[in-house]
């Protein structure tokens, strides 16, 4: 399996500043072949940069799209228009969750119409601090991810990529703190036990599952080399160029170790 380090951009950068950023960031990625790096840049910018990307180097997301696939849905932008445009699509981010009001249920119908449409989900599940504290980790995590996966058929499994987002850990969030490394071990295994539940023991092995919260080019390593890490989602660290490139860098000396 590839290790995946996936950029999210959020709602930063002008069409412009976009595509000078990832001019700059594909001059100094490196190119290996046993890390996928994804970059998530707004949607109004996806058409100009799928022009401007090489894929060998790197790949697109969408931070988000629309599960039906055309009609009357002022304001959104489908999975099937993004079709061929993006490779990925980061589908259920605690951000949509809480701020936007994203529901399990349109979570399932997102995941179900990325698949509809080749392009990748990169499934988010992660408990807020409030329900970490009490004691809700393991139903919230349990809950997202059955409801994220609903549509989701046996065969379909591994077209899924899921990240690990525990909200409290989330720079952006009000006093985030960094994850300790245990908790992250607990998620990633109990994520693979709910898979294994769910779709038949010894399927959630092939299945991706990344971290996110607070990473950087100095915690980046430790997460990676968390077994059953098998990469990481950036925020805040994906906008400044010699971090993100770090962070790809890590993720090749912990392969290579
Ligand atoms: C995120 O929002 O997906 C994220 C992981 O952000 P940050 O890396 O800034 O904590």
């Amino acid at each position: 399996m590839k290790t995946y380090i996936v950029g999210n951009w959020k709602l930063n950068f002008t069409v412009g500043e976009a595509s000078i950023y990832l001019h700059k960031l594909l001059k100094a990625m490196p190119n290996y072949r046993d890390i996928e790096v994804v970059v998530a840049p707004s949607t109004i910018a996806l058409q100009p940069l799928s022009l401007q990307i090489d894929r060998h180097v790197m790949k697109l997301a969408a931070q988000n799209a629309f599960y039906r696939d055309f009609g009357a849905f002022t304001g959104e932008v489908s999975f099937s228009q993004l079709r061929s445009v993006v490779d990925y699509c980061i589908i259920g981010h605690s951000e949509r969750r809480n701020i936007l009001g994203e529901s399990d249920k349109m979570v399932q119908k997102k995941v179900a119409a990325a698949i509809r449409n080749k392009i990748t989900p990169i499934l988010c599940v992660g408990e807020l601090e409030s329900e970490r504290a009490f004691g809700e980790t393991r139903d919230v995590i349990r809950d997202q991810l059955i409801g994220g996966l609903g549509e989701v058929s046996d065969d379909e499994l591994d077209k899924v990529i899921i990240a690990y987002e525990p909200v409290w850990a989330i720079s952006s969030t009000k006093g985030a703190r960094a994850a300790g490394l245990e908790d992250i071990s607990d998620a990633v295994i109990l994520i693979r036990e709910i898979l294994d539940e769910v779709y038949g023991k010894g399927r959630a092995k092939d299945i991706p599952v990344l971290f996110g919260g607070s990473v950087n080019s100095s915690n980046a390593g430790a997460y990676l080399a968390l077994p059953g890490v098998d990469g990481l989602l950036v925020g805040g660290a994906s906008l400044i160029l010699s971090e993100f490139v770090d962070i790809v860098k890590a993720a090749k000396r912990v392969r290579n170790e």
